[in-house]
């Protein structure tokens, strides 16, 4: 990571060509199929270079003609092209669920084609890196097109580069992930923070409408992703969207981290399932979950002006009351120009958004779209 979402600033003149190819593949992906003329125009590249690059682009199978819209001004009508989603495969895997590694293989419109899972039975350190070798081969394997990379959503700080820096539900302390994945398999690969990545499929495949977004990962622990103006947010270390461990109850419980009283503790699926046992009204319990998850939140929520936060993780938990509580508090704790339009709401990719997260780091990074 550490690339900007959408191509932009200045590029080297040798990049000139990747950039102008990314440019295209991006009008294609976001916005559907297109004449040449059309590309030209929204684009700013002349029409011979844009024909070039998508003959090129034909060639490889990537784009394809797709023949004349149905209703066509007079003369000549233009031919349209499109992306070919089947083109390519994307090997993703999901660290971030309890206890398993979820992979799916997915076409370049994040579509899942097929998936597996691996108990992880305990297994954590170097038998948890092979679990994750083996389910990326075996993956690999079952793709029905060319596989264009693997990308990997993974618990805990992961640099720029892929390796995990922290992992402690994995065992993981320095471990060079993408480094290890790519030289096994022989092919580009991407790792980053689950939070994180949840955002970047949020953000593509999810329905996000675009101003700050910040997913809230619920799980066996709890994070964020966040994307501002377009970018993922990474942090001077790697580790925006830590939220799970700041502190919420300085009199609360003993939090994993060492600390007392962090946000994960009231949060984290099993902390929350655990506190709604045998209880008569678990409708109140959430409730005031949500609150206080309102109320750790605002300060954010305001200092950034978000305008949507999507709380992804258990829908019988994280939606209904919980949700709500939690939007309530915190339109109460900030300005009305920041609560009037912020939209709280659960995923619509459900649990899937780690891997379609991991879809979109590799076609950002090696196709230039997101
Ligand atoms: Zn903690």
């Amino acid at each position: 990571m550490g690339k900007p979402l959408r191509p932009s600033g200045k590029l080297l003149q040798e990049d000139a060509k990747r950039h102008h190819r990314a440019l295209l593949l991006q009008q294609l992906f976001r916005q559907g199929p297109a004449s040449r003329a059309d590309l030209a125009r929204v684009t700013a590249l002349t029409r011979v270079t844009v024909s070039d690059l998508i003959g090129e682009m034909v060639a490889e199978g990537l784009v394809e003609e797709l023949g004349a819209p149905a209703e066509t001004r007079v003369g000549k009508p233009p031919m349209l092209v499109g992306f070919v989603h089947e083109s390519a495969h994307i090997v993703c895997l999901d660290l971030s669920r309890e206890d398993s590694i979820h992979g799916a293989v997915v076409n370049l419109a994040g579509e899942p084609r097929t998936r597996q899972e691996v108990p992880l039975k305990g297994r954590k350190g170097e038998a948890a890196v092979e679990a994750v070798h083996d389910l990326a081969r075996s993956l690999v394997a079952t793709a029905t097109s060319p596989v264009l990379g693997i990308g990997v959503g993974s618990p805990g700080v992961v640099d720029a580069n892929g390796t995990v820096i922290d992992a402690p539900n994995l065992g993981w302390h320095g471990v060079p992930l993408a480094a290890s994945l790519r030289e096994r398999l022989g092919l580009p690969v991407f790792v980053a923070n689950d939070a994180n990545i949840a955002a970047l499929g949020e953000h593509t495949f999810g329905g996000a409408t675009g101003g700050g977004l910040m997913v809230l990962r619920v799980g066996k622990g709890v994070g964020a992703g966040l994307i501002l103006e377009g970018q993922l947010l990474h942090g001077h270390r790697s580790a925006a969207g830590e939220i799970g461990h700041v502190v919420v109850e300085p009199r609360g419980e003993q939090c994993a981290c060492g600390r007392v009283g962090c946000l994960e503790t009231l949060l984290a699926v099993p902390h929350l399932r655990r506190r709604l046992e045998g209880v008569d009204a678990p409708a109140k319990v959430l409730r005031r979950t949500g609150q206080r998850l309102g109320a750790a939140l605002a300060p954010v929520v305001g200092t950034l002006n978000l305008h949507e936060l999507v709380l992804s993780g258990p829908n019988d938990l994280l939606g209904g009351p919980l949700r709500d509580a939690a939007a309530e508090t915190i339109r109460r704790n900030t300005m009305p120009v920041i609560g009037d339009e912020l939209v709280v709401r659960t995923s619509v990719l459900g649990e899937d958004v780690v891997l379609a997260g991991a879809a979109v780091l590799v076609l950002a990074g090696e196709l230039g779209v997101s």
